[in-house]
């Protein structure tokens, strides 16, 4: 066993941090301030192949694997972690259609997404559907030459800006979760509607409701089989945690280099307020749960490079992460006092981002009942 990343990996993560540096620094207080949904970023950040690492070269990919996309997560994140939204948003559907969908669905809709030329989104979550997918309302009618989509689909990344998407809904209620399918929709066309939701944090990734009514989806957008949906978005899930773990880190790592530097920096009583233990003692849990959570997200993602399961080992990271991002930023806003809390330093930002990670892509309550039901033996993760 060794802990050191490959040439090729160290020359991905140094690209994701320059570009990180020189393409989003700049303009991430603006950003964040103003809501900017950073369009020129996305295709950007497809032109160099950040979302493009996980998919065969056949469809316009690099292969580089997950090890690759967790540290460009990482790194975007650490920057400013509404950008790090982008890429799940665009490698979140495409790898979807990888899992599953015909050759035809993905030779058309895995370049334009992985290239960054079409916004993606997945729309999983609605009004009375978070945590329990199961008790989705939408559905999907068979009807003629395709299916008609009703439903409401609400904290949709993307929902307000996305050409594109993966829409999970009921094509037979009556089987429960078996009856449930996957979609791939088009959404410049009639029958569907968006609004924005306003959130504490993550601004320049907008956030809304997608309503859809008598919407028509061709019957060649059924991804992979009638009734496969539920199935299917767990898998979607497990892969979009793992960006979303990397993503915590990338956050976290951004608080505790905010806090060091102030540390060194700050006076009082006469000395660096780094000199006091009770200071001290926040650096300390900040590196410590960093670090833990760096191996488990670099663990689960090198076991989906060796097709291996993960759901187990990306719950745990993905946890791991997501607590730390908010354990790193809230320490850090403690240890820059008043500074911490104005808006002219970053931490106040970090705090706010770092919140969204215990919620999105399965709570940190959910996560820690599929890792305790795995050890009970009540529900074992890797299936
Ligand atoms: C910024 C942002 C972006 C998002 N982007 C997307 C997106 O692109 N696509 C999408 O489909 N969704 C998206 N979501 C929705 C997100 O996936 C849900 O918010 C999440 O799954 C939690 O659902 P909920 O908010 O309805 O909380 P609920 O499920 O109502 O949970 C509320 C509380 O109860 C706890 N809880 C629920 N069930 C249990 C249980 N069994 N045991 C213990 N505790 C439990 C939860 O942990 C939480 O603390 C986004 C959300 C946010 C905030």
């Amino acid at each position: 066993m060794h802990f050191d990343l490959s040439e090729e990996l160290v020359a991905v993560r140094d690209l994701a941090r320059e570009f990180a540096e020189k393409e989003i620094a700049p303009t991430a207080v603006k950003d964040d301030r103003e809501h900017i949904f950073r369009k020129d970023l996305v295709a950007k950040m497809g032109e160099v192949g950040f979302y493009g690492c996980v998919f065969p070269e056949e469809y316009g990919g690099t292969q580089l694997g997950f090890v690759a996309l967790a540290l460009i997560s990482e790194e975007i994140a650490r920057v400013h972690s509404a950008i790090r939204v982008y890429i799940n948003m665009q490698a979140g559907p495409a790898l979807t259609l990888l899992k599953a969908g015909s050759e035809e669905q993905k030779r058309k809709w895995i370049p334009p997404l992985i290239c960054g030329e079409r916004i993606g989104c997945f729309a999983i979550t609605e009004p009375d559907a978070g945590s329990d997918v199961a008790a989705m309302r939408a559905t999907a009618v068979r009807n003629g030459d395709g299916y008609v989509l009703n439903g409401t689909k609400s904290w949709i990344s993307n929902a307000t800006v996305a050409d594109v998407g993966v829409v999970f809904a009921y094509t037979d209620r009556s089987q429960k979760h078996h009856g449930m399918s996957a979609f791939f929709v088009e959404l410049n066309r009639p029958g569907v509607s968006h609004r924005d939701l306003d959130k504490m944090g993550t601004h320049a990734s907008p956030t809304g409701e997608l309503t859809f009514e008598n919407f028509h989806i061709p019957r060649e957008n059924l991804i992979g089989r009638e009734g496969e949906g539920f199935k299917l978005c767990m898998w979607h899930l497990n892969h979009t945690r793992l960006g979303c773990a990397a993503g915590a880190l990338g956050v976290a790592r951004a608080a505790k280099e905010a806090a060091i530097s102030y540390a060194n920096e700050r006076e009082q009583f006469g000395q660096k307020i780094g000199q006091f233990q009770m200071i001290q003692d926040l650096i300390a849990q900040m590196i410590v749960n960093e670090e833990a959570a760096r191996l488990l997200v670099y663990r689960a993602a090198a076991l989906a490079d060796q097709h291996r399961p993960n759901n187990l080992e990306t719950s745990i990271a993905k946890y791991s992460a997501a607590e730390t991002a908010a354990f790193n930023a809230d320490a850090a806003l403690k240890i820059l006092g008043a500074y911490g809390y104005s808006t002219e330093f970053p931490v106040e930002r970090y705090l706010r981002d770092a919140k969204s990670y215990q919620i999105v892509e399965g709570s940190s309550n959910i996560q820690k009942l599929i890792i305790a039901q795995d050890a009970l033996g009540y529900k074992k993760a890797n299936r």
